[in-house]
């Protein structure tokens, strides 16, 4: 059941945005023309952590009065690789609304496991050679056709909110939500830096508004 690698998102759904989607506001530190540092952001921007560098922290507000410190390249782009399911082969850590959500949902006994006194979305078998990872498993609404069947089956398009974070991952710093790259996406994800969609313009895609209100919301705990 457990697995070194963490839970992540059908992104092809990640990626979605909705179309009344507002870009959301980025404050004055932002500014794109001095990313620039040569580098080419389309291969090289999930490697990246603004971090790093010494640039000003980028606090960007996500929604009204909700900002989020971001970590990554500014530069960052995104964009769902087709056929791949990744992050969709392990364990998905649950918030406590997610099991609210997921109940309505879905049989919580059949489909989550206690781990380290937080909930996850099992892992399960299979029994089919794609869409899993190298021990024929993957999340239990892994569909066999690659798809979430909770997505399928829902109309709001809900989803697990670390499935809608991913291939991000938020933490609280000193009472501030900071956002960067998950660091198995830095290794894994096949999605970074391959599209013209800059994610920093898409964090409400990402960062359900959820997050802000949760005393722990690191999203790096895995099962
Ligand atoms: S709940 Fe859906 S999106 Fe999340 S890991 Fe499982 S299959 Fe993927
Ligand atoms: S690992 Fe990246 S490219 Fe693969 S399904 Fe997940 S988000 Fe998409």
């Amino acid at each position: 059941m457990s697995t070194d690698d963490e839970a992540g998102d059908r992104a092809d759904e990640a990626a979605g945005v909705d179309e009344g989607y507002e870009a959301p506001r980025v404050d004055e530190n932002y500014d794109a023309g001095e990313i620039d540092d040569g580098r080419d952001a389309t291969t090289d921007a999930g490697e990246a952590s603004a971090a790093e560098t010494d640039d000003p922290p980028r606090r960007v507000e996500v929604y009204p009065g909700k900002e989020v410190v971001v970590e990554f390249d500014p530069e960052l782009t995104f964009e769902c690789v087709e056929d791949c399911t990744w992050c969709c082969h392990h364990g998905v850590l649950l918030y406590d609304r997610d099991l609210i959500e997921l109940a309505a949902r879905a049989n919580l006994s059949e489909t989550t496991t206690d781990f380290r006194a937080e909930k996850f979305v099992v892992r399960e078998e299979k029994g089919r050679d794609e869409h899993v990872a190298d021990d024929g498993m993957a999340c239990a609404f892994l569909g066999d056709d690659g798809l979430c069947e909770l997505h399928l089956a829902d109309e709001r398009d809900w989803k697990p909110t670390r499935c809608s974070v991913f291939p991000l991952a938020v933490e609280r710093e000193d009472g501030e939500l900071h956002v960067d790259v998950r660091d198995s996406a830095r290794e894994h994800c096949e999605g970074l830096g391959v599209s013209e969609r800059r994610v920093i313009e898409e964090l409400e895609a990402f960062l359900p508004e959820l997050l802000w209100e949760l005393e722990n919301p690191d999203s790096d705990r895995i099962l």
